[in-house]
């Protein structure tokens, strides 16, 4: 077996050779012309010329060989149900999904945005987009109005596919009044709603606008729609992501440097064979879903799980802290993918459920999204008796940066509090935020950065906005043209990296990034915040909670306790209902002043260590040092 160190470097040596091989991983109806077209940095452009199609991947090309074999295994625990489509089945559906889309008006390039839980129609949506060439932005179903406003408002979708609910903590959440209140605030209408019911909130179908999902696919059931040939550079998604403005941007990514490099992943990363079953705990509405519980395991000829609900309730919807195990056993699951969080929900319950079931099929357990502490990767890890691999990446790589290659060398040992190394296809670096500079020693803190050309299946741009793509992410470093991360990291002696947190003003919540800015917005609209801060806060379960500070218009004395709690609660109500409840902060404290400069720059990180117990640093440029005392005060350290 080769060393996985040489095949990093060809991979960076010589990339068009290394991808081409790679490239064979697909099915192409037109193989590539141009391997890498890298004459306008930062862009790069993979496989020009070649057409093929991500649902034609993921789907057709297994009937052959596996047409009966499981393809989709939507289980929910909320509603305690449980559906296996095949291959063939899947086959069937998308193809009248295509062509209830189609009915509508969907075509080649138009947007479909999905605002859904996690069930079976979802998936099948997505890969109907993808067959006929429509772009699909799926919008996480935890968010509400505000946010899916300005999602529609960016993508300009013509059809929405909806839902009438989600479901959490046996807690139902309707869809149909957030949707239709996202329209109402938002600029862009959507020609046509498409909703499926599950029968858990009503639904009240609006004359020419809305369409339910079951009349159309029965209309649609024997419906043929081949799959539209895309070139490989064409946009098969947008998904949006938070970042230091409160505008979310979208991610835009191609189809046929997509469809490779997930194909690779699975091959060297996650080492998922067809026929096996992969088991993501995600959701659709975040990057992982997209590349791990739909388009990776489906490209290999994997089944893949699909799973609503509480990760500690049982299909009887009883408490059941080994249901994922249950799962694993029942389905074989050779492949299993979560989120440190998730893990910490469970280490709360008895270890000897996590040996209740028989875990023989699994070979692995990935974990990603957010910083993996030892003590969690420890638990699990002796808990299961599998390796337990950390993976780093963010919504605009499409896949993991940092992570071990253990398809490629199975022998690379994970090493506790590291994700690992960078992927092939990835140069890595270590530089120095304001000068620049790489720092090439070991153990050194810097900015972690990309050089480009960047790998198949990352980020083409920004949605509709080049410039500021470039601006965000490749102009942040003085005198360099390289991607930012905008996260701070080591590298050891050996290679291997170590992520320390954001650079920027990005939180993350349960694995899920929000930007703090986005927050703030949605606070400052209170009638009565004069001025808010909101940073993130360390926190055992979630990694980290947002904390939100305000300074009240009028009328309220700092002493006003009852108040002060009035206001707490309507804020967080505000929160919950605009942008939803993952967003809301965990507490707001009520001051008479923000910590700023001199120069009325918001000191975040000054607020953030008062809130963590850590120096605040350096505080020779605070206007009012009182501000910081009140703090310290408010959150009793
Ligand atoms: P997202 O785009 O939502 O996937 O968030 C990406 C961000 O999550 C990264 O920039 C990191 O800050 C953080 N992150 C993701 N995976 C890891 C990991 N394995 N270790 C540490 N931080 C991570």
């Amino acid at each position: 077996m080769a060393s996985y160190a040489d095949f990093h470097r060809r991979s960076i040596d010589a990339p068009e050779a290394f991808w081409a091989e790679q490239a064979d991983l697909i099915d192409w109806h037109k193989p590539p012309e141009q391997i890498l077209d890298a004459c306008q940095p930062p862009f790069a452009r993979w496989f020009v010329g070649g057409q093929t199609n991500l649902c034609h991947n993921a789907v057709d090309r297994h009937l052959a060989a596996r047409a009966d074999q499981a393809a989709l295994i939507a289980v929910s625990t909320e509603t305690g149900s449980e559906r296996v489509w095949s291959f063939a089945q899947l086959h069937a559906q998308v193809q009248a999904a295509a062509a209830s889309l189609m009915a509508l008006g969907v075509g080649r390039g138009d947007r479909v945005l999905i605002y859904m839980p996690m069930i079976g129609e979802a998936i099948i949506a997505m890969l109907a987009c993808a067959r006929i060439g429509a772009i699909h932005c799926v919008v996480f179903g935890g968010f509400a109005s505000g946010a899916l406003a300005s999602r529609i408002e960016d993508a300009q979708p013509k059809v929405v596919v909806s839902a009438d609910a989600g479901s959490r903590g046996g807690k139902v959440i309707a869809y149909q009044p957030l949707l239709d209140e996202a329209i109402r605030l938002s600029a862009h209408k959507p020609s046509a709603v498409l909703w499926v019911e599950r029968g858990l909130a009503p639904l009240v179908c609006q004359a020419r606008r809305d369409h339910r999902w079951a009349e159309l696919m029965v209309r649609h059931a024997d419906a043929r729609v081949p799959c539209v040939w895309l070139e490989a550079t064409d946009t098969s998604y947008i998904i949006y992501t938070s970042g230091t403005t409160g505008r979310p941007k979208g991610v835009q990514r191609d189809v046929g440097g997509y469809a490779v490099a997930l194909a690779a992943s699975m091959k060297h990363i996650f080492d998922g064979r067809a026929g096996e079953t992969y088991f993501s705990t995600s959701d659709i509405g975040w990057v992982v879903g997209h590349s791990y519980i739909v388009y990776g395991p489906l490209i290999a000829g994997m089944a893949t799980i699909a799973y609503e609900g509480l990760p500690t309730q049982g299909m009887d919807g009883q408490p059941d802290g080994a249901i994922w195990w249950q799962l694993v056993h029942k389905y074989r699951v050779t492949v299993m993918f979560s989120a440190p969080t998730a893990v910490r929900v469970l280490k709360k319950q008895d270890a000897a459920l996590l040996r209740k079931h028989d875990l023989s099929s699994l070979r692995a357990l990935f974990l990603a999204g957010e910083p993996l502490d030892e003590p969690t990767a420890r638990w699990i890890g002796e808990g299961l008796g599998v390796p337990v691999i950390d993976n780093y990446w963010q919504t605009e790589s499409g896949w993991p940066i940092l992570t071990l290659a253990r398809g490629v060398d199975a022998a690379q040992a994970p090493r506790l509090g590291s994700p690992g190394v960078p992927m092939y296809g990835y140069q890595v670096k270590i530089v120095h935020e304001s000068t620049g500079e790489e720092l090439a020693a070991p153990n050194e803190k810097g900015v972690v950065v990309i050089e480009g050309p960047t790998p198949p299946g990352f980020m083409q741009t920004v949605w509709g906005d080049d410039e500021r793509f470039v601006n965000t992410y490749w102009k942040s470093i003085p005198g360099k043209l390289v991607y930012s991360t905008f996260d701070w990291g080591i590298r050891d002696a050996d290679g291997y990296y170590y992520i320390l947190g954001r650079t920027d003003d990005v939180i993350n919540v349960a694995g899920h990034r929000l930007g703090t800015r986005e927050i703030e917005e949605c606070v400052a609209g209170h009638a009565n915040v004069a001025e808010v801060a909101v940073v993130g806060v360390a926190d055992a379960l979630k990694g980290q909670v947002a904390v939100a500070f305000v300074v009240p218009r009028s009328g309220l004395a700092a002493s006003d306790e009852q108040a002060a709690r009035l206001l707490e609660g309507e804020i967080m109500a505000a929160v919950a209902g605009q942008l939803g409840a993952l967003a809301r902060p965990a507490r707001v404290h009520v001051v008479t002043a923000l910590p700023k400069t001199r120069s009325g720059k918001l000191l975040r990180r000054a607020i953030q260590a008062v809130c963590e117990q850590r120096d605040p640093g350096d505080l020779s440029t605070l206007d009012d040092p009182a501000s910081l005392q009140q703090i310290r005060a408010r959150v009793g350290r």
